[in-house]
């Protein structure tokens, strides 16, 4: 597979962020730290509305010895959220750049071995992992929704990319919970 494409495959493709097996992730994969994504990850696009759900499994990282870090390249309602989860929090910054990346690992105190990122987007949270050679988890997008830029720069080709990489195999959607 050309170089191009080899960047932008996730190491997993999960349905949402409670397929992961933070415990698990921790005894077998050696992961410390996780650089979650906000939009269409944790909360629909747009919109600050946490599902219970989320504060729980967020509990549930903590109480298995995880760090967490949130990291958005848009600002909305970011820190009400940080603040409702207790957990740090970076925002305007631009993902795919290693930057912000390496400002979570900073911040968890971890380094890219013991660091996983988990975001809804092959363009930003996968490819921006991979650059660090993070483990990379994508999870199916909360919502439709996007910024307006997201949806055309990114929800074309990543369909189109997807739809490549399902074809040839090199991706697949992994049902239940991760890893196992
Ligand atoms: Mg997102």
């Amino acid at each position: 597979m050309p170089h191009l494409f080899r960047i932008l495959v996730p190491d997993v493709y999960l349905e949402n962020i409670y397929s992961i097996d933070t415990a698990k992730l921790k005894e077998k994969k050696n992961i410390k730290g996780i650089i979650l994504d906000l939009d269409n990850t944790i909360v629909p696009w747009g919109t600050n509305n946490l599902d219970d759900r989320v504060l729980q499994w967020i509990e549930q990282v903590k109480q298995n010895g995880v760090k967490v870090c949130l990291v958005s390249n848009t600002h909305k309602n970011i820190s009400d959220i940080g603040h409702k989860l207790a957990i740090p929090f970076l925002y305007s910054r631009y993902k795919p750049r290693r930057k912000p990346f390496r400002e979570a690992m900073k911040i968890m105190n971890t380094n890219n071995k013991e660091t996983a990122v988990v975001g809804d987007q092959i363009f930003t949270d996968i490819w921006g992992g991979n650059r660090l050679q993070l483990l990379t988890i994508l999870v199916c997008p909360l919502s439709r929704s996007d910024s307006l830029g997201t949806t055309i720069i990114s929800r074309v080709l990543e369909g189109f990319l997807l739809s490549i990489l399902f074809r040839n195999g090199k991706i697949e959607l992994t049902k239940g919970k991760w890893p196992n």
